[in-house]
């Protein structure tokens, strides 16, 4: 590990103020960061420790909830508000990791979990995304986990989060501080593609902070489900996964919501699926149709191309589940 210097601020004020030079890294739960920063896949000149800040608030907020940066995931999981308003969220992240990485990994450092792709790990081999303009190993190497939704030519790395498909089929607005100025951010328009810039991953600034999430009100908790096939049955990344929440009446199908992950290099949510969905009668056809609507211009590799297949019945399933139909 190389060195740094190490700031634990009580306040969010002093947390950014350290965090805006360049080369300085936040630190949540430490789940991504330590291990990279001991592979020096990540070298942080300063580590700004967000362990003092008084971020962990799951609580009512109008018709919704707001959920603080660092409440720890298990701690999201289980809350009361969460597990009867948005199971889709608590099922994603039961469904990632471990007990132990959920009891330390943090709403804040979820969101900016990096990528699973074994050569952004390997510091013998060419990535774009750790060494912009050296190439990705990943093109002419093994593919099995990799995206086929969301690709470029200087990446194909998948995004690894279950926590950030529900979000995005949930709405989620995620909300953030810097120096004196807040925003919203729209879960759709935080994490970018990689495009030629693979290295950029999100739409933050250097020190911005990230304060809380916010989901609106839903109307999907009796009809939604969280899906995720994976090699084990614990810890281990998504090969596919769907995020889905239905809105039945009479019959019908009145709103939609389809994420989908372990197939895409952001969290991935599909309009084309929900467009499919909307006004049909909850079957298993029409589920079907929906997913082949998802997966429009898949962009599958030698080792991957069986997740297009996989990915459709993964949303077929979930929304069989989601709809109690089977
Ligand atoms: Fe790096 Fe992306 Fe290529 Fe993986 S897929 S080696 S993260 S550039």
């Amino acid at each position: 590990m190389k060195p740094f210097s190490y700031v634990r601020p009580a306040d969010a004020r002093a947390a950014i103020a350290s965090a805006g030079a360049e080369g300085a890294s936040f630190l949540a739960g430490g789940t991504t960061l330590i291990d990279l920063m001991r592979l020096e896949v990540m070298s942080p000149t300063a580590v700004v420790d967000l362990g003092r800040l008084p971020l962990t608030a799951i609580e009512r907020h109008g018709d919704g909830l707001r959920i603080g940066a660092m409440a720890l995931n298990s701690s999201v999981a289980t809350h009361q508000l969460v597990v009867e308003r948005y199971p889709l969220l608590a099922q994603a992240l039961l469904a990632g990791a471990s007990q132990q990485v959920r009891n330390m990994a943090t709403v804040g450092g979820n969101l900016l979990q990096r990528t699973r792709c074994p050569y952004f790990r390997d510091l013998a081999v060419a990535c774009n995304k750790r060494a912009p303009g050296t190439g990705c190993a990943a093109l002419d190497g093994y593919t099995r986990s990799h995206a086929i939704l969301g690709t470029s030519a200087s990446c194909i790395a998948t995004h690894p989060s279950d926590m950030c498909v529900a979000l995005a089929a949930l709405d989620a607005v995620v909300h953030t501080r810097n120096g004196a100025r807040e925003r919203t951010i729209p879960i759709g328009e935080l994490h970018t593609l990689p495009g030629d810039h693979p290295e950029i991953e999100t739409t933050l600034q250097q020190g911005e902070l990230i304060t809380h999430v916010e989901l609106p009100a839903s109307p999907f908790a009796a009809h939604s489900r969280y899906v995720k096939v994976r090699d084990r049955a614990a810890f281990a990344f998504a090969l596919a996964a769907a995020a889905v929440g239905l809105d039945l009446a009479d019959g019908r199908i009145r709103a939609a919501r389809v994420a989908l992950g372990g197939v895409a290099t952001r969290p991935w949510r599909s309009a084309e699926a929900e467009q499919a969905l909307v006004g049909q009668p909850p079957s298993r056809a029409t589920f079907e149709r929906a997913a082949a609507a998802a997966l429009v211009d898949p962009k599958p590799r030698r080792d991957n191309a069986f997740k297009v297949g996989l990915a459709k019945r993964t949303i077929v399933r979930a929304l069989e589940l989601a709809g109690g139909v089977s």
